[in-house]
């Protein structure tokens, strides 16, 4: 039994997924270029510190260079002076010694300075008594000289303490300049090395965060794709599918189809493909609203998706047709039994709450590859086969054969010519008496149409009407009919009124009822004269719409049948919901009246309720007096039938010599 209709599924995230990847992309690009500007700001302040640092280094090299030369000088310049001071015995190079002595001594201070502490330290310890004894040494020898004793004092400069402290002091010397020159070389390179680290360590820093925002990246990326193709799936899956009944839709069909014919024809599989059209689809959706039709639609599905293998192609083709696509494998029954399957089980009735409806369905099959080797052949030969199976009755199944196609052709020919054939005035009007069964004089005319064609001869309306009403040709048919009528109708006594027999499909026609009233207006035929026949089909295929017409009809001053009554649905509510002004009882029950007694209590219950309601009853197909009497019995008050009148043309009514008077009879071997 039906579910309660299903929830429609949420289509698509609230926050689009590519808004979202879009987001996190710019997160990540944002956020690795603010690494980037930090990083660079960071090597560039560090090249910046490093450099100057650098320069600071080899400055204080060049100085300690300069200075281990310059302490060099000084001490050679001391020694000559000395020297010069002893040799010559001259005030002026003691006073240069003093002077050169002083010079050296600052010299090395200044040197001692570069050098690192400890060596300085050292230096100052391991010198101060050597500086000391020399400078004793040369103030006795230049107080020697002063003394005028000159031998004293180069003795004293050649003496061996003097070598001593000399050679110390100078040994001393070289030693704090070549730590002070070192300690800057030093100084150079660790600078290099630690500026090479920070720029190493740097670049590592700078490579991990990149992997790490790349990582980042990559995997929000990752989960987006996913969802991506998620939502892409949905969006191929929701664009091939029917939304009400979630089966593939016609282009998801023709897809499925090309897949499965080429898979057929590798294995060389014969494919059979079902045409399913509903019945009755059409008054339930009328009747009961959209609602229920798309709970049975729904329905259908399950039905269908019941009563197949899972693998058979199912799609909705229209808004009550489904195409199926079976596979043959057991031979060419299974299709024909996968149809009457279907057919079955969507004949049981479906329940939605208190509601029970019943539809059913008919089917065409065609086949591939012997019936058609393309998609459009198929499902155009399914089509075809399928209107043969509406046309042999509800729930009918129909294969296609060759012969049908031929069908078909013949009538899109016949189309052509009954299109021009009504241009060409070539569908022409009879006329058949409505008499008073009692009084036996006529009461109206029914206009009946023939087809005088040019090769075929006369046409009978079975031949033509159902292709008119097919093909949309039955409006301009009934107004050419009609036209006609209307020059024919001062030929007659002006009480005989007019019966025109208006199709199923002419409901739906908004133009149906001005158009009627603009011929009679141009005729100057009072709308009163003419009586409209509906077929029940007409009531049923769409009530309110027939409701509103006769409606329509009434107002204009016309009256209105139900012709055909008892081979339809033959419902009576129509009739006590419907103001009809007359009921045809179909020949039908007219026929088998005296053959079977369950016609003639029939017609007695329709004239009993037709009395009641006020409404004439006509009885059709009266060819016998016979019959005439019994229905007259009945309580049936009019009549139509061979016994009074074949359809004839205009001028051959006249003929017949229809007198009016109240007991006019015909016998109809005088017709
Ligand atoms: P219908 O409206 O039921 O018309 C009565 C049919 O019964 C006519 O058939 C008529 O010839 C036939 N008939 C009358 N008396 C007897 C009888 O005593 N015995 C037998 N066996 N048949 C009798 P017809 O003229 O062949 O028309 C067939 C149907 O075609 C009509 O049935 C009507 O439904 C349709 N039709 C004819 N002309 C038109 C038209 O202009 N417009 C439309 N929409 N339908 C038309
Ligand atoms: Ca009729
Ligand atoms: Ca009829």
């Amino acid at each position: 039994m039906p579910e309660a209709a299903a929830q429609p599924a949420q289509l698509l995230p609230t926050v689009s997924i590519v808004e979202q990847t879009m987001r996190k992309a710019r997160r990540s690009v944002a956020m690795a270029l603010a690494g980037a500007a930090v990083m660079t700001t960071a090597l560039l302040a560090e090249r910046l510190w490093s450099s100057t640092a650098l320069e600071r280094a080899a400055d204080r090299y060049a100085v300690a260079f300069k200075l281990a030369g310059d302490v060099r000088l000084a001490d050679q310049q001391v020694k000559t002076a000395a020297q010069m001071a002893v040799v010559t015995a001259d005030r002026t190079w003691v006073e240069r010694y003093d002077k050169q002595l002083e010079e050296l001594s600052q010299t090395i201070e200044h040197a001692s300075l570069l050098a690192p502490p400890s060596v300085a330290n050292r230096y100052r310890t391991k010198t101060s008594t050597a500086s000391a004894e020399l400078a004793a040494l040369q103030q006795a020898a230049l107080q020697a000289l002063a003394a005028g004793s000159p031998d004293t004092a180069r003795a004293i400069f050649d003496g061996e303490r003097y070598t001593h402290h000399t050679q110390l002091l100078r040994e001393a010397t070289e030693e704090l300049t070549a730590a002070s020159l070192s300690a800057t070389d030093n100084e150079v390179r660790v600078l290099r090395a630690r500026s090479f680290a920070i720029t190493l360590t740097m670049l590592v820093l700078m490579l991990g965060v990149g992997l790490a925002l790349w990582r980042h990246l990559s995997r929000g990326l990752d989960r987006s794709r996913g969802s991506l193709l998620d939502a892409e799936e949905r969006i191929q899956r929701l664009a091939a599918s029917d939304l009400l009944t979630g089966l593939d839709n016609r282009a998801a069909l023709h897809d499925a189809m090309h897949t499965a014919m080429s898979r057929a024809k590798r294995h060389g599989d014969e494919l059979a493909v079902l045409m399913v059209d509903l019945d009755r689809f059409k008054p339930v959706n009328d009747r009961h609203g959209h609602m229920v039709g798309d709970l049975v639609l729904k329905e259908v599905a399950r039905r269908l998706a019941r009563c197949l293998r899972q693998t058979d192609l199912r799609a909705r083709y229209g808004g009550d047709e489904f195409v199926v696509v079976v596979e043959e494998r057991e031979g060419p029954g299974t299709a024909r039994a996968s149809a009457e399957r279907i057919v079955d089980r969507l004949s049981q009735p479906m329940q939605f709450g208190d509601l029970v409806v019943s539809i059913g369905a008919s089917v065409g099959i065609a086949r591939f590859p012997s019936d058609a080797s393309n998609d459009d052949d198929l499902l155009r030969k399914a089509d075809s086969a399928l209107y043969r199976a509406k046309q042999s009755g509800r729930g009918g199944v129909c294969l296609y054969d060759a012969q049908l196609d031929d069908a078909l052709a013949e009538r899109d020919a016949l189309e052509q010519a009954l299109r021009k054939g009504i241009a060409a005035g070539e569908l022409v009007p009879f006329y058949q008496p409505i008499v008073d069964l009692a009084r036996r004089n006529v009461r109206s005319l029914e206009l009946l149409s023939r087809w005088r064609h040019p090769t075929r001869g006369l046409l009978s309306p079975d031949q033509f009407i159902g292709l008119a009403e097919d093909r949309g040709l039955i409006g301009p048919l009934t107004m050419s009919l009609l036209n006609q009528a209307c020059k024919d109708l001062p030929r007659f006594p002006p009480h005989w009124r007019l019966s025109i027999n208006v199709a199923p499909q002419q409901i739906q026609d908004e133009s149906l009822v001005p158009q009627l009233l603009e011929i009679l207006v141009h005729h100057g035929v009072a709308p009163s004269r003419v009586d409209v026949e509906l077929t029940e089909t007409a009531l049923v295929s769409d009530t309110s719409r027939a409701r509103d017409v006769i409606l329509m009809l009434k107002k204009a001053g016309m009256t209105v049948t139900l012709d055909d009554f008892g081979t339809g649905y033959s419902s009576l509510s129509y009739l006590a919901e419907m103001t009809f002004d007359k009921i045809k009882i179909d020949r039908s029950f007219v026929r088998t009246l005296h053959e079977r007694p369950q016609s003639a209590k029939i017609v007695a219950a329709v004239v009993g309720l037709s009395r009641s309601l006020g409404v004439e009853t006509v009885a059709e197909g009266v060819e016998s007096e016979e019959d005439a009497r019994k229905l007259l019995d009945l309580g049936c008050n009019l009549a139509q039938g061979y016994l009074f009148g074949r359809p004839l043309p205009a001028d051959e009514v006249r003929l017949l010599g229809y007198r009016n008077e109240p007991t006019a009879y015909f016998p109809a071997e005088a017709i």
